[in-house]
């Protein structure tokens, strides 16, 4: 299995780790040749979301990547990457790549809470670590879209087919839960 991490900016050597500890290979994606590589995976990491939609419009990218994850590539996107999923986001006017069914809230946790860390329950698994980093939240998910975290009545993970989108870090965390998730999907996929 090898699984490409966008590497435009952001936090993406950290799931480049995470992979790698469990046994899956990676590459870095900077441009669109590195795009256009086999991978069985695609990670969109935390940073910031227009910026590295901007790159992402730059580097001529947009269109491949949206076909890409239509045509059932896994994609996992976290916080940053959260956002360029959505279809809608609440407080921004963007189009983002708006592939998943869900609507998001950027910033959403505000200045002064803007960052923290908690534990929470992932897809029914306890008191896993949460990093949040002027994360968003999803205001919104369709029907097709089954909730995997919930953080003060806000939805924090989900998944719709083969797209999954966490608003926290865990890449930034020594728990691999999710990574391992991610890695089931696409497995589960094969
Ligand atoms: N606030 C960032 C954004 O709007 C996301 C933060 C993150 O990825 N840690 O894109």
């Amino acid at each position: 299995m090898i699984i490409g991490v966008l590497a435009l900016q952001g936090a993406f050597i950290e799931h480049q780790k995470m992979l790698e500890t469990l046994g899956v290979e990676t590459f870095q994606i900077r441009n669109k040749d590195h795009l256009l590589k086999a991978m069985d995976g695609i990670v969109l990491p935390g940073g910031e979301s227009t910026t590295m939609f901007k790159i992402l419009k730059d580097q001529d990218m947009v269109d491949t990547l949206k076909e890409m994850i239509h045509s059932g590539l896994p994609t996992f996107g976290t916080c940053a990457g959260l956002l360029l999923l959505a279809k809608q986001v609440e407080n921004y006017k963007s189009n983002y790549l708006q592939t998943m069914d869900i609507e998001a809230k950027k910033n959403a946790y505000g200045r002064q809470l803007s960052s923290f860390m908690t534990h929470a329950e992932f897809n029914g698994q306890k008191d896993v670590p949460f990093v949040f980093i002027r994360a968003p939240y999803i205001v919104q998910a369709n029907k097709d879209v089954e909730v995997l975290a919930v953080v003060n009545d806000k939805i924090v993970a989900a998944r719709q087919n083969n797209q999954l989108a966490t608003a926290f870090h865990p890449e930034l965390t020594d728990n691999l839960i999710v990574h391992e998730y991610f890695v089931n999907m696409i497995k589960n996929r094969k």
